[in-house]
């Protein structure tokens, strides 16, 4: 999650001063070039976690797979045909996580994909404005209502949540946002914060959004998978219309043009008749 921040913050020099039309053109040849596939790894689930992890990396995933949803994903993962999905627990954003390194076939087909989990990621909460899912979880884990590695589970539905949404969508669109973002920013920068500026206009239409609607999209993505292993993991519990009206609140305070991902998810688990979702 913190990670593809990181990207469109710092982006890439090389793409500093090239034109919105030069940009697509290098993008189709560095797509070319660096995302050659390498097809010889078997598809399915690749789990890459150093020895003193281990133990801790276990109980998240017992967690994750505790849940009709969590089984479902990871069964479809473990059997897809052609993705090559890797799960490792890096020491360093150790209360983060992140998704990347995804590469797509000549037949444009995601066949790569890599989440890290931060060795910690059973505490931290990140901020409700970007994250209303995962930090909603705050209070009932300081009371001991649930335990680190719900966060931790919930945290890794948040990444499969993006390697689900980045699956279906185009290559050329994720490399071209990757090429632009990083121009735009520095634009964006230098011309007093303009938005309207008919350059900036230009490169948001062609990516699809500004670079804080494409990110902000694709972490909302990330928080309605973490919401759907919610709603499976805490069915039965009695604070579970509580979390849900967390969760609402946050959504409604800083998500409102992605509301309807959220209710949906809510109205599926009944939520808007017990819990009073609207
Ligand atoms: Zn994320």
């Amino acid at each position: 999650m913190i990670g593809l921040f990181v990207i469109f913050v710092t982006g890439f020099v090389s793409a500093q001063s090239v034109s919105a039309q030069k940009a697509a053109n290098l993008v189709r040849s560095f797509v070319r070039d660096s995302y050659a596939a390498n097809e010889s790894e078997a598809a399915g689930i690749h789990e890459v976690i150093p020895k003193k992890y281990e133990k801790r990396y276990q109980e998240w995933k017992t967690e994750f797979l505790s849940t009709d949803i969590g089984r479902t994903q990871w069964e479809m993962y473990a059997r897809h045909p052609r993705l090559v999905l890797t799960i490792t627990i890096s020491g360093s954003n150790s209360k983060g996580a992140g998704s990347g390194k995804y590469k797509w076939n000549d037949a444009g087909e995601l066949i790569a994909a890599t989440i890290t989990l931060g060795s910690e990621v059973d505490r931290g909460f990140p901020s409700s404005v970007y994250y209303p899912v995962m930090n909603a979880l705050e209070p009932f884990q300081s009371a001991r209502l649930i335990g680190g590695s719900v966060l931790a589970a919930t945290k890794l539905a948040h990444e499969f949540g993006h390697v689900l949404r980045i699956s279906t969508t185009p290559q050329e669109l994720y490399s071209l946002q990757v090429q632009l973002v990083p121009a735009y920013n520095k634009i964006f920068l230098s011309n007093g914060h303009n938005v309207n500026d008919p350059q900036l206009v230009d490169m948001a239409k062609q990516m699809g959004g500004n670079p804080v609607e494409i990110w902000e999209d694709r972490e909302y993505w990330g928080e309605a998978n973490a919401m759907l292993f919610l709603r499976d993991r805490v069915e039965k519990e009695k604070f579970h219309c509580r979390l849900f009206a967390k969760i609402k609140q946050a959504v409604e305070e800083y998500a409102r043009n992605y509301e309807e991902r959220f209710a949906e998810i809510a109205k599926e688990q009944g939520a808007v008749y017990t819990c009073g979702w609207r």
